[in-house]
């Protein structure tokens, strides 16, 4: 069953992620997005390709405006018809299976309450990558944001004010957004959540549990 991909990554985490710029967890995040997203990789394929010519000349022309945008439509129509969707086998997408070293069952869930486990991913760096597991129907609490998150669905899907995430989909959340994520009734919802500050929940009880649960 596929499902017609409608939250991607913005250009600009594309670029540092073709630049080798992003902490290790939201590169892991963009690696995963790109792997399940046709549109994201041919993207990508046009960012590399630009930097790489870039790199290559080390004066830049001077650029028209526009002419960069020109570059890149025709970069992303030329890398589009190469990139080929790499094979997925099971829920993780290949560069998390690299991380957890299987599928999900190499997973070791551990529960946060209200339906809701996770497992942390072994990362370097100032950013954190977890996994969540939210059962069908079940909420994470109402929470806002003191830096980025980027949410990745791998199973199942959840609803929040920005909208409905299904498999592949990317939320893309800042300081301006406070959300409750649902997941739908009808499935447990796997993600894949990367963060680079703590997260502001609006109720005391997950507040108090913060510290243990390092979210
Ligand atoms: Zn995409
Ligand atoms: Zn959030």
């Amino acid at each position: 069953m596929t499902h017609n991909i409608a939250h991607h990554l913005t250009d600009s985490l594309l670029m540092a992620y073709s630049a080798g710029t992003l902490p290790e967890a939201f590169s892991l995040t963009v690696a995963a997005h790109v792997s399940l997203c046709d549109e994201c990789r041919a993207c990508l394929g046009a960012y590399d390709s630009i930097g790489g010519s870039l790199l290559e000349h080390s004066e830049l022309p001077s650029m028209e405006p526009g002419s960069m945008a020109a570059a890149l439509a025709a970069a992303k129509s030329a890398t589009a018809a190469k990139v080929r969707a790499p094979r997925t086998r099971g829920v993780l997408p290949a560069p998390l299976q690299d991380y957890v070293g299987g599928d999900l069952d190499a997973i070791k869930w551990r529960p946060v309450g209200l339906g809701v486990r996770q497992a942390i991913l072994p990362i370097q760096g100032v950013a954190t990558a977890r996994l969540l597991h939210i059962r069908a129907g079940a909420a994470v609490p109402n929470h806002g944001h003191r830096g980025i998150e980027l949410t990745l669905v791998l199973q199942g899907a959840f609803v929040d004010d920005g909208g409905r995430f299904a498999r592949g989909d990317i939320e893309i959340a800042d300081e301006e957004l406070d959300h409750t994520p649902v997941a739908d009734d009808a499935e447990d919802c796997i993600c894949l959540a990367a963060t680079d500050a703590p997260l502001r929940f609006s109720s005391w009880v997950p507040r108090l549990a913060q510290p243990f649960l390092r979210i």
